[in-house]
């Protein structure tokens, strides 16, 4: 049989069939950089069609197929083995908006729309697509989709899966599911969509999507709280759901190791306070309407006043010991720049072991408690870092080493994972909250994933990919 690659050669032009090393590179290398693969060629079509005739040539030649968007992925999903006999196939020159209907209120768009430019593009008619974070510049609609992306708004429009109405795929063997009505009711079986929403690229490439979209906020409140505890925490969100009508849009917690690192690593980051307080909540609320929005006579929104009662409340029930209110767009912004560069500077800080958790609200405070204590046993000095989405319950813990002692830690590394994850179950969590299975929780899944669940994945994944062809080694052990 003719090799894939000289298949490939007779259909694309070398403007999308990448097959020297130099071309390749990029392709390969993960976000954080530590996985390095091999692949025979990267393919980068730019049209549906064009997908399902890879995948037809693919499936012929059973050949792995790594489907790859922006190349963020954090948990090594996105790069191929080092086996050398897959191509990866890149969309992003499937970037094309297909429909905006302002009436219908969504959007159809291609797999490798950058998220910050359908920010941009919604913005200009004054709709919003609520999925944010840090990696937004770079990643792809279909990388999110594909990992079923979280991020910092979950609290109040849900992840990925919950803004999207419609996906078309490519499967396997290059047939194409058109699932694309934008229908917000569809009644007519198994949901194919919320199979393909979260498979890492294990079930069939995802070529578009129909995403919701929401009124544009006019006006945002944002402030940095210093709560006491988590608990107090959680309580001060619930006030604040409770007098806005459900319009907290983040609810993130910052602890003191984070801001440490923060004045070390990346000062250029404002820190709003004098002293490094122990815990921090960054909060925003949003207003659509021009009551809400649009400032008085003393130049203040109601949806600032609106936040400052919060506060007020917060203050004298002890929910909160100090805050800083934005008080423009720019100071706003530092504060939103410093928590989405948080992966950059926790990832400059150097040696940790990192977790993408999620534990139920009330749960939480008992298990940052019980780990500073369990750990401590295993380790003195450890400082955590239990950083995280807290509105949605996901924290991306991170456990670093005392000061210049980097090598205690790895030697105790696999210990340290396993109380927390043992400790994760018995709170009734999960051990992978957004960032996915890609190859780094592999481990994990075959220890704590429920084995029936475990056990019919795999079932659907042999009906969809026979031949074990789609993004082969990721997400199942
Ligand atoms: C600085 C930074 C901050 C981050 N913050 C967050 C955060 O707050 N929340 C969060 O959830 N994630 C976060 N991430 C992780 C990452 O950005 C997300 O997982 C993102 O959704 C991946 O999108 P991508 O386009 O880069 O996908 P890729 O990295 O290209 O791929 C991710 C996975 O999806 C598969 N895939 C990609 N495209 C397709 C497709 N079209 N069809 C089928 N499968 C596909 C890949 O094979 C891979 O398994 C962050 C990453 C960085 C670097």
């Amino acid at each position: 049989m003719v090799d894939v690659v000289t298949q490939l050669k007779a259909k694309f032009d070398s403007s999308a069939l990448l097959t020297n090393d130099q071309d390749k590179a990029k392709y390969v290398t993960d976000w954080p950089g530590k996985i390095t693969g091999k692949a025979a060629a990267v393919i980068k079509p730019t049209n549906t069609a064009e997908v399902s005739e890879i995948m037809k040539i693919a499936f012929d030649t059973a050949t792995p197929v790594v489907p790859q968007s922006g190349n963020t992925s954090v948990a090594g999903g996105s790069v191929p083995d080092t086996n050398g006999s897959a191509i990866v196939v890149s969309l992003e020159r499937m970037n094309k908006i297909r429909d905006i209907s302002p009436s219908a209120m969504t959007a159809t768009v291609e797999a490798g729309c950058i998220l910050e430019h359908l920010h941009q593009t919604f913005e200009e008619q004054n709709l919003f697509f609520p999925l944010n974070f840090g990696a937004k510049g770079s990643c792809m609609i279909g990388g999110n989709l594909a990992t079923n992306a979280g991020g910092q708004n979950v609290v109040r429009y849900g992840n990925t899966r919950d803004l999207c109405l419609g996906i078309e795929a490519v499967t396997s063997d290059g047939r194409i599911v058109n699932l694309l009505s934008g229908l917000r009711k569809d009644n007519t079986g198994y949901d194919l969509r919320d199979l393909f929403i979260g498979s890492e690229g294990t079930l069939g490439i995802i070529t578009a999507a129909t995403l919701k979209l929401f009124h544009l906020p006019k006006a945002r409140a944002t402030t940095f709280a210093v709560v006491p505890d988590i608990t107090r925490a959680l309580a001060l969100l619930n006030h604040a759901q409770a007098e806005t009508g459900g319009a907290v849009e983040a609810f993130e917690l910052i602890p003191k190791v984070f801001l440490q690192l923060v004045k070390k690593y990346a000062p250029q980051y404002n820190i709003p306070f004098e002293n490094i307080p122990t815990l921090c909540v960054l909060i925003e609320i949003a207003a659509t309407s021009n009551n809400e929005s649009l400032a008085n006579e003393d130049g203040i929104a109601p949806v600032n006043s609106k936040l400052e009662n919060i506060l007020e409340v917060g203050f004298e029930k002890g929910f909160v010991l100090d805050a800083v209110i934005a008080t423009s767009e720019a100071q706003r912004r530092q504060m939103w720049d410093m928590r989405e560069g948080a992966l950059e500077v926790i990832t400059a800080a150097g040696t940790r072991i990192g977790f993408d958790i999620s534990l139920p609200l009330n749960k939480i405070q008992n298990f940052v408690e019980e780990m500073e204590s369990q750990t401590e046993a295993i380790i003195s000095g450890l400082r955590m870092c239990h950083m995280g989405h807290l509105g949605d319950g996901n924290l991306h813990y991170a456990i670093f080493p005392p000061e210049n002692k980097p090598e205690i830690l790895m030697a105790k590394a696999e210990e340290i994972k396993s109380v927390v994850y043992d400790s994760i179950g018995k709170y009734g969590g999960s051990f992978s909250a957004e960032h996915g299975i890609g190859v780094s929780k592999l481990s994990a899944m075959s220890k704590y994933k429920d084995p029936v669940s475990l056990a019919i994945m795999k079932q659907i994944k042999a009906t969809l990919d026979p031949k074990n062809i789609m993004n082969p080694g990721k997400l199942l052990p």
